[in-house]
């Protein structure tokens, strides 16, 4: 500018079609900037320059629709223009550097008005580091969300966070990345902070989250045979014979049908309107890739993204989460009822382990103690094949009360013997887990410490998420009753809330357990007797598994034990050979094809 003031009515997109240029590196389309290609651009950017009233921009995008370009030419017009402190937070401080090596640094080098202002990064008093950039009148910090200390550093004017979704919920304790970051800016009444990312998990998604605090701008455009404008919907987006090339849009007024060879016309012609209140403060924006421009992503590519994902679950959750910019929803819980299950009964014989299966495990759920009413052991034996593939063998109740010796004693009559196997032969359970949480606690660790041989273990069940299935086992000295134990004992902690969700993603999406016909309806009842609830902690919203009042769940745990206990082959055996080994074991044995008798007084007593 040379001396020259400012234009302080200069945008962020004026800026950038006036001094914006795209490297070949880092673009498909090298060459100037041209707002036009993306009209959508232009509002969300301009909510940025320092004439807009605006503080917090929001904006929840797809791939590929130009976002991380539009924070770049913030970043430029910081730098150029309007000069402060910024920060700009990546996920995590590895991908902050990752940013500023190869975006920053191109931004700057092939931008001719940017790369007098910054001084090369090699020389050692240029004031510019990888995660510092100095500029006249700013200084541009880059750290992660993940970084307490790179947060909390000095105040800043302007904050950028990108892809907040993969923000940590809380950082080194301190809460918030996102809150801890725009406290840097409370001193400064010209703020601005700028919010992206594609969206994640329903309820969890914080740019979603972010969406419905704003004015939630949707971005209209003209249909090209009625004229009326209306946001575009991927439900209107139609198709023949599972055949991309045949996608069209139909307009929700006229019911006409058109290709997206009018994109250019409708994007040119479109306009974002809010629908929601304006808290005075905060535009958001969201977009999907129906709107990405000619050449970049078409409706015939988005519907063969679709085709291809459609069944399978982690990949619909992206096609959604990145094509659509809209939050997936993940309560497989709520979706996975008694009376489904009931109807996907097989006919396999129970008592007997199934030909494909090559593991026995077995969960133990101790209810009631000290001559409580329903004082009894539910135990659940399950067989296991290949890729964690589960059948339902064996299910019955132990009533009695656990603190007395004879209930157990029972226990080793059913349990610690020889199942037989489909193919002949048999062998015995690979991993007993009992629960220890209850009341019994004493009499469980002494079970497990005489029959460690047997593989019988004592695990404790742990609520919080994240959790691995079966964790390291812990020496306990003293009971909960706060009683000394003698010798100790080893218990494993066991992943509760992780290994559910897994098992009923799983039961929702691939059947990928197996129960026999026999299985009584009281036995689903209590398989889904949880829900996952939301709760907010700390103003988060967690998913927890809550139990629905008054249902009894011990089905589940001793499934959830089961698994638990096939987990913990994992700690014992090469988990890339595991299978194999365990195939083997039956192989090496004689092959009797008289299957056991002793299977018969052990049907269920349910
Ligand atoms: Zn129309």
């Amino acid at each position: 500018m040379n001396g020259l003031r400012p234009d302080p009515v200069l945008t962020v997109s004026e800026w950038a079609d006036a001094h914006r240029r795209l490297s070949s590196k880092a673009s498909a389309e090298p060459g100037p900037w041209r707002t036009n290609r993306t009209p959508y651009l232009k509002e969300p950017m301009d909510c940025l320059s320092t004439n807009s009233g605006i503080q917090r921009v929001v904006m929840m995008f797809a791939a590929q629709t130009g976002k991380t370009e539009s924070g770049s030419n913030w970043l430029g017009y910081v730098i150029a223009h309007a000069p402060g402190p910024m920060l700009l937070v990546q996920p995590t401080v590895e991908m902050a550097k990752r940013l500023s090596k190869q975006r920053l640094e191109s931004l700057i080098s092939e931008t001719p008005c940017l790369n007098d202002k910054i001084a090369p990064s090699r020389s050692r008093d240029s004031g510019n580091t990888m995660l510092a950039k100095e500029f006249p009148g700013g200084m541009m910090l880059l750290t992660g969300a993940n970084s307490a200390t790179g947060l909390r550093s000095t105040p800043c004017r302007y904050i950028f966070m990108d892809e907040v979704d993969a923000f940590p919920a809380d950082v080194d304790g301190e809460g918030d990345p996102v809150s801890l970051a725009e406290k840097r800016a409370t001193t400064f009444a010209r703020r601005k902070i700028l919010l992206t990312s594609t969206p994640t998990v329903k309820d969890f998604s914080r740019i979603e989250a972010e969406y419905l605090r704003s004015d939630q701008r949707r971005f209209y455009v003209p249909c090209p045979k009625c004229g009326v404008k209306e946001w575009l919907k991927w439900a209107q987006l139609k198709w023949e014979n599972n055949d991309p090339n045949t996608a069209q849009y139909e307009c929700e007024h006229c019911g006409e049908r058109f290709s997206d060879i009018h994109k250019p016309m409708m994007l040119r012609e479109g306009e974002w309107r809010a629908t929601a209140p304006f808290d005075g403060k905060t535009a958001g924006f969201q977009l999907s890739g129906l709107y990405s421009p000619l050449g970049w992503l078409s409706w015939a590519d988005m519907v063969d993204d679709f085709l291809r994902a459609k069944s399978d679950a982690p990949m619909l959750k992206s096609f959604v989460n990145t094509r659509l910019a809209e939050t997936w929803e993940e309560d497989y819980a709520s979706k996975v009822d008694a009376a489904g299950l009931i109807d996907k009964c097989e006919h396999y014989e129970p008592g007997i382990i199934p030909a494909d299966a090559w593991a026995l495990t077995v969960g133990v759920d101790v209810q009631g103690g000290g001559g409580s009413i329903g004082d009894r052991l539910a135990i659940s034996v399950w067989a296991w094949g290949r890729e964690e593939e589960g059948w339902l063998v064996h299910h019955q109740e132990i009533f009695g009360d656990p603190c007395r010796a004879d209930v157990w004693k029972q226990l080793d009559e059913l349990l610690l013997r020889e199942w037989p196997h489909a193919n002949g032969g048999g062998f015995r359970p690979d991993a007993v887990c009992v629960d220890s949480g209850g009341h019994a606690t004493a009499e469980v660790y002494q079970y497990a410490r005489e029959r460690g041989r047997q593989n019988v273990i004592a695990i404790k069940g742990q609520s919080q998420r994240g959790k691995a299935p079966i964790g390291k086992a812990a020496k306990v000295d003293i009971n909960s009753k706060g009683q000394q134990l003698k010798r100790g004992a080893l218990v494993y902690p066991v992943g509760g809330d992780t290994i559910k969700t897994t098992l009923f993603a799983r039961l929702k999406h691939n059947e990928a357990l197996h129960f026999h016909m026999g299985t009584p309806a009281e036995y689903f009842e209590q398989l889904t007797a949880e829900k996952q609830a939301l709760k907010y902690v700390k103003g988060f919203p967690v998913r927890e598994w809550v139990k629905k009042p008054g249902a009894r769940n011990e089905a589940l745990d001793c499934l959830v034990y089961a698994y638990a206990g096939l987990n913990w082959l994992y700690q014992r055996y090469d988990r890339r050979t595991i299978w194999d080994q365990l195939e083997r074991r039956l192989e090496s044995k004689p092959k009797a094809k008289a299957v056991l008798k002793s299977s018969k007084p052990f049907v269920s007593n349910w």
